[in-house]
């Protein structure tokens, strides 16, 4: 038996309804923002709930856009956490901040507790992200935010379609982003990305700044750059908004499953406690197991494809290294790299896959079958 990682080709295997909407866009040749681009920033922003949506190339450039509309810049420090992808610490940098990387908890999430000792006098907002589509404590960092008075920008590149007590990722922060990349929770075929923010200020700033701060075709207000998404790719994001929470409830039931299933064997194998007021995206399934390389090598070879997110943290990459004295405790990120491993969980994957996956790994481990 074979089970895949990767759900793309099964995802996108017949396209004809996002084909049928390409061909209409063609006609109209409306190639730069648009009809298609407009419907889908009002239908992205009415599903998360927040007041307005800027629609972007990705979500790294959603996550400038949020930095740039703070004004946050040089001199700047944005504390956030060691064990995000590259485009969280990344965008800090684009626009000339430094990230504070903090330590996570045993859910993988920016650890709060510890939030406070890296707050001075040049600390500007706190970047929190919602790793793996679950969710860090964002009413505790909102109170960290309002004490020290901080603007919160979250990173919910992995967290559309996720709650915490019936509320979005995206409707705590500031000014946030997310990211549409073919292997987040809404996906297009492609890039894309949005911000959302209930602050008409910064929506209006934003909206020109995206589109080279144009007014007009004849005049611009300031100087802005080009962030704008590709129509084409509204229009499968508008399409992938449809089949959303139908997709995330076939993954809630396959992670579900496999917690169950793995639970069983928690001397090797440790699921992260799962809040009950947080509804996660299960953008990645990843549990912490003993010999982790062993496990995966022994996976790989009985066709059980897996990831590491990820095996070096942000503060042990040579560009952060060389530019930071400070030496922070980051213990649990440290171990964390060592021991994650991510299992696919996508919403394609049939009964006897999980059984497969879940008999492998008791096997490895226990060396019977049972
Ligand atoms: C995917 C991701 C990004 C980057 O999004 P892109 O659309 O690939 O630019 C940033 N932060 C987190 C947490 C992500 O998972």
């Amino acid at each position: 038996m074979f089970v895949p990682y990767n759900y793309l080709p099964y995802e996108f295997k017949n396209p004809s309804k996002i084909l049928k909407e390409w061909k209409k866009l063609i006609k109209t040749s409306e190639f730069t923002l648009g009809t298609y681009v407009n419907k889908f920033e009002k239908t992205f922003s009415k599903y998360i709930g927040a007041k307005y949506c800027i629609s972007t190339n990705n979500g790294t450039d959603a996550l400038i856009l949020c930095l740039k509309s703070l004004g946050i810049g040089k001199g700047d420090e944005v504390i956030t956490a060691t064990n995000s992808f590259y485009a969280t610490a990344g965008a800090i940098y684009a626009v000339g901040a430094k990230p504070i990387l903090c330590d996570v908890d045993s859910r993988y999430q920016i650890e709060t507790k510890k939030i406070k000792s890296l707050i001075n006098k040049r600390t500007k907002a706190i970047m929190p992200f919602h790793w793996a589509g679950a969710s860090p404590e964002m009413n505790k960092i909102l109170t960290i935010a309002k004490k020290y008075n901080l603007y919160i920008i979250e990173d919910a590149c992995m967290g559309i379609g996720a709650k915490i007590s019936k509320k979005s990722p995206g409707t705590f922060g500031n000014v946030n982003a997310f990211s549409m990349h073919p292997l987040k929770s809404l996906n297009v075929m492609g890039d894309g990305g949005a911000v959302v923010t209930n602050n008409k200020n910064i929506f209006n700033w934003l909206k020109k700044y995206r589109n080279h701060g144009m007014i007009n075709r004849d005049k611009i207000s300031f100087w802005g750059v080009n962030n704008r998404i590709q129509p084409l790719q509204a229009v499968v994001a508008l399409e992938g908004l449809k089949k959303l929470d139908y997709n995330l409830k076939k993954r809630k039931l396959n992670a579900d499953y496999l917690d169950k299933n793995l639970r069983e064997i928690s001397e090797f194998v440790k699921i992260p406690k799962r809040l009950k007021h947080h509804k996660e995206t299960y953008a990645l399934y990843m549990i912490l197991c003993k010999n982790r390389n062993k496990l995966k090598k022994y996976l790989e070879k009985n066709n059980i494809e897996t990831k590491i997110h990820y095996p070096v943290p942000l503060h042990k990459q040579k560009p952060y290294r060389n530019n930071s004295k400070k030496i922070f405790n980051l213990k649990n990120s440290e171990n964390q790299a060592k021991h994650l491993l991510t299992l696919p969980v996508h919403q394609f994957l049939s009964k006897a896959q999980l059984d497969y996956m879940v008999k492998k790994i008791k096997y490895f481990y226990l060396k019977n079958d049972s």
